[in-house]
């Protein structure tokens, strides 16, 4: 199978090769179709198996079409548990979006408030963000997500473990209930099940 059959637009396909992937791997092959169709997804799958551009490809496929409502906040949001996996994403984002017009950003702790401020501040289409700092921001009115469509929860059992779960809760609360939900996990049991019952609807399940 190539990713010509995923119905991926031709800026993408264009990063792919350019990124030198030959071929979709089995998380990216299974996931892409089902969060291009629209629907919820819960996955188990490791960092390593190319789960990152399994979420990163079909919602820069999804920014390339107009925006569904009007306003500046971001129209995705990934939520990582650390500043380091945030990184790796942002990457991820530069190197398969860079023929596409996208503006993201992160806001992520441990470094300073101002530009993040400024970002949040403007027009922005994806935003990768670690729960507390994004709480922070949140508390003080500088966040809108009257307009986000998707939001992708990374290394769901890792923001768990790390505390984050009332975090979670209350930023997905603060997101329309239209929006389409992402969750991506090592593993898919107990409070992860929890967790996805309260935030997704009707998900697909894909377990490698
Ligand atoms: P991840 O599991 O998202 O942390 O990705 C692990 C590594 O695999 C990263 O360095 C990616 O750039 C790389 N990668 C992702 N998808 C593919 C693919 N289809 N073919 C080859 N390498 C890939």
């Amino acid at each position: 199978m190539s990713f010509d059959s995923l119905n991926l637009n031709s800026e993408l396909l264009r990063a792919i090769e350019a990124c030198g992937f030959t071929e979709p791997s089995e998380i990216q092959r299974q996931a892409i179709p089902v969060a291009l169709a629209g629907r919820d997804l819960m996955a188990s799958a490791q960092t390593g198996t190319g789960k990152t551009a399994a979420f990163v490809l079909p919602v820069l496929q999804r920014l390339a079409t107009p925006a569904r409502s009007r306003g500046h906040g971001p129209r995705v949001l990934v939520l990582t548990p650390t500043r380091e996996l945030a990184g790796q994403v942002e990457a991820n984002i530069r190197e398969l979006g860079r023929f596409s017009r996208i503006v993201s950003g992160s806001v992520v702790g441990g470094v300073p408030y101002p530009p993040q401020m400024r970002l949040l501040g403007k027009p922005l289409d994806l935003l990768v963000a670690t729960p507390g700092r994004l709480m922070d921001h949140m508390e003080r009115g500088r966040v809108d997500f009257s307009r986000l469509e998707v939001l992708i929860l990374d290394e769901a059992d890792r923001m768990l473990d790390m505390g984050f779960v009332d975090a979670v809760n209350q930023i997905a609360a603060a997101t329309p209930a239209s929006r389409q939900t992402l969750l991506f996990s090592a593993t898919l049991e107990g409070r992860i099940l929890e967790i996805a019952r309260r935030l997704l609807k009707d998900p697909a399940r894909i377990a490698l």
